[in-house]
């Protein structure tokens, strides 16, 4: 149905010190953010999910949600983005996909949903010869995203390719100061050869870069699986053995960070690749 105030033109005439100009339509900034919400790659199984029906039943989680919250309504004052960190099943990319969609709903952000291991493909895929499109029009979404989120961080094996193209992401974001939003079950450790850690996973300088632009969660809880495991099982009778919670806190980086980087330093050679910044580019 057209609209009852431009009957479908998207502008309307507004005076303007007694002058009559033509600008957009209020329709107008809908129908941009129902296409918005529509390219944003944000995956059919998480199509409900939204900071409103997030439950959280820990306080790291309480935590997460609340700036989640936070960052929804800074925005785009708030350029400090997240990383929600820590195991599976506690929520993570229900709360970056409910800060996403909200972002973009309430305050017409162009953002894009990424899974990471999905984006290295789509990057990779351009080498091949038969595909049209380059590794930088795979990239420009996400390099230019007002809000990006990075889902599953870390998942892909790591070699010097992946590190120098997440660098180039990480890295082009920070430059122009565009919030990031990464969900992660790698592990911050102060033993950085923890092969599940940022340090190793991602290089020392992208994890640094992470450090200065997000805020850092470490998120922990229930893991739903298992509460799903156990609450089937009561239902046939059979309850099994509690699952194992995880209590391991490691240490939170973030407000922190002088001292994280301060360790950084003592290390830095170690897994230090001499990223130029720019390799993975196509200039
Ligand atoms: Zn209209």
């Amino acid at each position: 149905m057209d609209c009852p105030i431009c009957n479908g033109s998207r502008w309307k005439s507004v005076a303007v010190n007694g002058v009559e100009r033509l600008t957009r339509c209020d329709c107008w900034r809908n129908v941009v953010k129902e296409r918005y919400l529509a390219e944003s790659r944000i995956p059919v199984k998480f199509a409900k999910a939204e900071l409103s029906n997030y439950r959280p039943d820990t306080d790291s989680q309480r935590d997460a949600l609340r700036l989640a919250k936070k960052f929804v309504e800074a925005f785009p004052a708030e350029q400090k983005g997240l990383v929600f960190y820590g195991p599976t099943g506690v929520g993570k990319t229900h709360l970056a996909v409910g800060l996403l969609r909200t972002v973009i709903r309430d305050k017409g952000a162009r953002g894009f949903f990424f899974q990471t291991t999905e984006l290295l493909r789509l990057v990779r895929e351009t080498y091949n010869r038969s595909v049209d499109e380059t590794e930088m029009e795979v990239l420009r979404p996400v390099l230019e995203a007002d809000v990006l989120v990075l889902d599953d961080l870390g998942v892909e094996k790591t070699s010097e390719w992946v590190q120098e193209t997440l660098g180039l992401v990480i890295n082009t974001r920070y430059n122009a100061r565009r919030a990031t939003i990464v969900t992660s079950n790698l592990r911050d450790p102060i033993d950085n050869t923890d092969m599940n850690s940022f340090m190793v996973q991602l290089g020392v300088r992208s994890r640094s870069r992470l450090l200065e632009m997000c805020e850092w969660v470490e998120v922990q809880g229930t893991d739903i699986r298992d509460v799903e495991r156990v609450t089937a099982a009561a239902k046939s009778g059979h309850l099994p053995e509690p699952p194992e919670r995880i209590t391991k806190k490691g240490p939170l980086p973030g407000k922190s960070g002088g001292m994280a980087r301060a360790r950084l330093k003592d290390s830095g050679t170690q897994f230090e690749l001499n990223w130029s910044g720019g390799k993975a580019g196509s200039k």
